[in-house]
């Protein structure tokens, strides 16, 4: 049987599956042409002797993860800009792990920007074993993409997928962002029309944020433009997601949305408190319980040759797997899997956080069904203040015992 031929039990009515896609293996590609308005991401200019330096730090790199005996289930290199590379290097990286990591592979995705991906490097991917792209459209609204400095035009994003269709790229994903200023609900119609024409099986879902240090921030700041209120965001997220459901998409995660089975393996797995390593400068693993980061420097990662400085090492302790099953697992449509809970923690879900359980539920926002509690569609517009709400009554709880 072809390993990537099924949906491995996805069941897309309740959002549960019974398979496990641990581990994943993560690599970072940090270039960028220049930086996106919103983005804090760890990218670096695109120099071309430092991108074949880079390159040849990674392969380094990928042969001691898999000298070390790791076997990934999922690749998903991602970025910066990964189909930023130029050919011969996106070559290089994509043949590395290819020879160490193909047999075990149930899904490889890439992720590619519209202006720098092209039908050469799409073949070159797929012969590699990459099965799925990812594209980060944001918008289609010319509008939009200047404000939030994107490289591309609407037009090209079409194109792109059209190749994808062309060459046989069997799955494909769309980031899409709502809430930018000026934003209105002609422009969401729009973006829904084209999201439908393209018809990807899978769509991620982002808020415009304004994180401190970038640019929007600072525009922000210096009152240089007027951000959508947070009651309009949500209207305009719930009209896009609206808009999804009479597609056919299905929200498997708060953000993230699939149709045809197309859900992120790679993903699911982080939010399922999967293991997985991460290779490349800046990129975050967790095996065996232990948490590390590669120091984000493009330039010691190169001098190190792809053995770089592990830094914010550490093992999760008690209060810290409470905390991430209840960050992560209700994030996902399915919910929090109150057995799983029980038997990772040794402590019941309901005891340590009884008083705003029983608060949100009568609120409807949350539900508990067939051993699971989960949010409800409005309860994933609070999702953020129950799950501080949910954390802080854990900590009380168990710092109140000793
Ligand atoms: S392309 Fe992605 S990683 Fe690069 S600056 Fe834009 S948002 Fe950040």
């Amino acid at each position: 049987m072809d390993a990537r031929s099924t949906n491995w039990g996805f069941n897309s009515e309740n959002g549960r599956c019974h398979y496990n896609a641990s581990p994943g293996l993560y690599v970072h590609v940090p270039f960028c042409r220049s930086r996106c308005t919103y983005c804090d991401f760890h990218v670096a200019a695109m120099r071309p002797t430092v991108m074949v330096d880079y390159i040849e730090a990674l392969k380094s790199e990928i042969d001691q993860v898999a000298n070390s005996g790791f076997i990934p289930k999922t690749i998903f290199i991602g970025g910066g800009t990964p189909s930023a590379l130029p050919q011969e290097q996106w070559i290089q990286l994509l043949e590395a792990l290819a020879e160490s990591f193909s047999d075990s592979l149930v899904e490889w995705t890439i992720e590619a920007n519209p202006e720098s991906i092209n039908p050469q490097k799409i073949k070159a991917a797929l012969q590699a074993g990459v099965d799925r792209f990812s594209t980060g459209a944001q918008t289609f609204s010319e509008k939009g993409l200047s404000l939030m400095g994107r490289r591309h035009n609407a037009q090209r994003v079409v194109e792109v997928h059209r190749w994808f269709e062309e060459l046989g790229v069997p799955r494909t994903s769309l980031d899409i962002i709502v809430g930018w200023p000026g934003q209105d609900l002609e422009s969401i119609d729009n973006d829904l029309a084209a999201v439908e024409r393209i018809d990807p099986d899978h769509i991620s879902l982002y808020h415009l944020s304004y994180e401190s240090g970038t640019w929007l921030h600072a525009m922000r700041e210096r009152g240089g433009l007027k951000p959508l209120l947070d009651d309009t965001c949500i209207k305009f997220s719930n009209a896009f997601l609206s808009g999804l459901r009479l597609q056919g998409y299905r929200r498997y995660e708060v953000s993230n949305l699939e149709k045809r089975g197309g859900v992120s393996w790679h993903n699911l797995n982080y939010w399922q408190r999967g293991e997985y390593w991460g290779i490349g400068s800046g990129a975050a693993s967790f095996i065996e319980g232990q948490r590390w980061k590669n120091k984000p420097d493009v330039g010691a990662y190169i001098a190190a040759g792809g053995s770089p400085e592990r830094i914010d090492l550490e093992k999760s302790g008690e209060l810290d797997i409470v905390v991430e099953l209840i960050m992560l697992q209700l994030r996902l449509s399915s919910g929090l899997d109150l057995n799983h809970f029980r038997n990772l923690t040794k402590h019941q879900f309901k005891d340590l956080c009884k008083g705003s359980l029983r608060n949100f539920t009568e609120k409807g926002f949350l539900t508990e069904e067939a051993g699971y509690v989960r949010a409800t569609q409005r309860g994933f517009d609070v999702l953020d203040s129950m799950i501080l709400q949910f954390v802080e009554d854990a900590e009380k709880r168990l710092n109140a015992r000793t």
